[in-house]
């Protein structure tokens, strides 16, 4: 704990304000979960002000809307940072969370870097735990949908000075989401891999989950779409390195110089969002210990020739909100690439995804699991 943070805040000290039964909204059909369109009742916040020894107290109230000075620094210099993950309803019928402590380290992390105040992540966690049980019942009764979490930090001083910012605001709200892929759908996604854009750099802040990062995608994800594609590939450095596709990591399985199946993603260099997911994809492809697991560069040029040499099986992203996504075609200098990861007869990223969702929706115990 840094002594300059000051005080801070416990689970202990929550108060909890209800909505009323008016202010109560109706709970979206799951068909209709747009990712981020419906709110639940209650959100958490917590305010943090240096000139009053640090945190204060935190509090649950009815979702309302904040009251920012124009001046707040989030709102000039993007002084903001986020986390994403979900409460998932089990075959049991408990409410699970992910890995919690990976998210709240994560948090952390981003804080430092943003100069804004850090907070204890178990603190945090169990404030998180008791929203979503206040709003449980908008943890959706079914395996196609989730309840997603986003806590979220912003610096509020109403100053213009590009400095750190003596106060602050950490709340959280919930959104009930539903299947990333529509039904039906294979679910394999096509990418634009444009050279001429960079998601990220050497001594950047890539790899935080800071808002900073993420407004500058829209242009070219928009661009994306309008040539018929679903994602953006991000590209690295003069070789034309694969680093994250959309907001997911990517990772590639293919067979190695020496004949070898191996599963490979890029390593966290400094270019690369330390996904939780990744980390979990990584940690049991090795427990399983069935082909080679590997964190090494990978490069455009080296995926056409793979794929000439038939020896590039699966591309997938992966992240919270889909778990995977299989990629079946990238739009890269003018031409399309077809990527046979949909024609695998046991394709390693539905392996992956159903490992994650058994734990995530309680079909085994696993310690990656905490129930609320
Ligand atoms: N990369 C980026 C840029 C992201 O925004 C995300 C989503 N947090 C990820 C990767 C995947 O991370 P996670 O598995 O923790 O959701």
């Amino acid at each position: 704990h840094d002594p300059d943070i000051g005080r801070l805040f416990k689970a202990s000290e929550l108060s909890v304000r209800l909505a009323s039964p008016t202010q109560l909204q109706p709970k979206p059909d799951v068909d209709d979960l747009a990712f981020g369109k419906y709110f639940t009742d209650h959100m958490m916040k917590a305010f943090y002000h240096k000139s009053l020894g640090g945190w204060q107290k935190p509090e649950i109230t009815p979702l309302e809307s904040l009251v920012l000075h124009p001046a707040a620094k989030v709102l000039h210099y993007a002084v903001e940072l986020f986390e994403g993950m979900k409460a998932y309803r089990g075959v049991d019928g408990r409410i699970r969370i992910f890995r919690p402590e990976m998210n709240m380290h994560r948090m952390n992390v981003s804080a430092k870097r943003s100069g804004l105040p850090t907070f204890d992540g178990v603190e945090f966690t169990k404030c998180l735990s008791r929203l979503v049980s206040i709003d449980q019942e908008w943890v959706p009764h079914t395996e196609a949908a989730s309840l997603y979490l986003r806590p979220t930090l912003i610096g509020i001083d109403p100053t213009l000075g590009v400095a750190s910012s003596d106060s602050a605001l950490l709340y959280t709200i919930l959104c009930p989401v539903g299947e990333y892929f529509k039904p039906g759908s294979s679910g394999a996604v096509s990418l634009l891999a444009d050279p001429r854009y960079t998601r990220a750099w050497p001594g950047g802040v890539g790899d935080r989950k800071m808002g900073s990062n993420y407004a500058p995608t829209i242009h070219v994800q928009k661009e994306a779409a309008s040539k018929g594609l679903q994602q953006v590939l991000w590209l690295y450095g003069e070789d034309h390195q694969l680093t994250e596709v959309g907001t997911m990591n990517i990772f590639m399985f293919y067979i190695n110089d020496n004949g070898e199946k191996e599963l490979i993603t890029p390593p966290l260099n400094g270019l690369i969002l330390p996904g939780i997911t990744r980390d979990s994809i990584l940690s049991l492809a090795r427990q399983w210990g069935r082909f080679k697991v590997n964190e090494a560069s990978f490069t455009m040029p080296q995926v056409c020739q793979l794929i000439k040499e038939e020896r590039l099986l699966e591309l997938f992203g992966t992240g919270t909100a889909c778990v995977v996504s299989p990629i079946e075609r990238i739009h890269y200098l003018g031409e399309d690439i077809l990527i046979p990861t949909m024609e695998q007869s046991k394709p390693v990223f539905d392996e992956v995804k159903k490992a994650l969702t058994d734990i995530q929706y309680g079909k085994v115990d696993h310690p990656w699991a905490m129930i609320i």
